[in-house]
């Protein structure tokens, strides 16, 4: 019998028969979660009361940072990524401009839907990242990580640490081949410290995993600071997309 971390029904009642890509394919994701039901896995790429999909905002948002970084020599037929192009932005990678498209701007709220979309997609990636790791996402104290990501209830902060020096990635071929990193690159970050960070594309990232999270959150600033000082800046808890620096703006410098 299998049961699903995300809807936790199990077979026979559900199918699991599509490959649940934990970070998508194209964003060069290749770890699987194996507890995800196609219905579950289908919710995420899905497109609800015209709301953009949770992966779509995913892929949109780091696409820019990754073609920043592959630069115009790398992007074409063959090549590591076929073309840039977006749905819902306006990318000026001369003058680090990002704006949404004039078309979804008119839309009330636009803005920060696709932020909540964003941080959906975050904590989506975790828990089943950590199911794939510890196993352990169908746990109670993870409720609140469904409730958000896959039911939309509820509202949990994702902060973004911008880098203060242009030195950011990890190996050199990252931008053809992005990994997300659930390392525990910090020793602060553990279960009783009630956050977690992570790192895509030279973005660090940081959320609660705990649904009381505001218990922990000075405490935790306070050592992750400490920690992460001489790189980057202290972090925001993001509103639009546009608060995460994904033309690599201090690249430039
Ligand atoms: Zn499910």
């Amino acid at each position: 019998m299998k049961t699903c971390i995300w809807c936790n029904k199990s077979t026979p009642h559900i199918s699991f028969n599509k490959k649940a890509h934990i970070v998508p394919q194209s964003m060069g994701g290749t770890e699987i979660c194996e507890n995800v039901c196609d219905s579950c896995n289908h919710f995420f790429g899905a497109n609800h009361d015209g709301v953009p999909p949770i992966e779509l905002v995913f892929k949109e948002t780091f696409n820019i940072t990754r073609a920043r970084l592959l630069g115009k020599s790398n992007i074409g037929k063959n090549k590591a990524l076929s073309r840039f192009k977006s749905v819902y932005f306006n990318v000026d990678f001369v003058k680090n401009r990002i704006d949404v498209k004039p078309s979804f701007k008119l839309q009330t709220g636009f803005q920060s839907i696709l932020c909540h979309q964003f941080k959906r997609s975050i904590y989506k990636i975790f828990l089943e990242e950590n199911e794939r790791v510890n196993g352990n996402s169908r746990d109670d104290k993870y409720d609140f990580i469904r409730e958000f990501a896959r039911f939309n209830i509820g509202d949990y902060p994702v902060l973004y640490y911008q880098s203060k020096v242009p030195f950011l990635l990890s190996s050199k071929d990252e931008p053809q081949k992005p990994n997300f990193y659930f390392q525990k690159k910090f020793v602060y970050l553990d279960d009783e410290h009630g956050f977690f960070d992570t790192y895509y594309l030279g973005h660090v990232f940081g959320f609660p995993i705990i649904r009381n999270w505001e218990l922990v959150f000075d405490n935790y600033i306070s050592q992750s600071l400490k920690q992460k000082e001489r790189f980057y800046k202290r972090p925001i808890s993001i509103k639009y997309l546009t608060d995460i620096d994904l033309t690599l703006s201090f690249m430039n410098a």
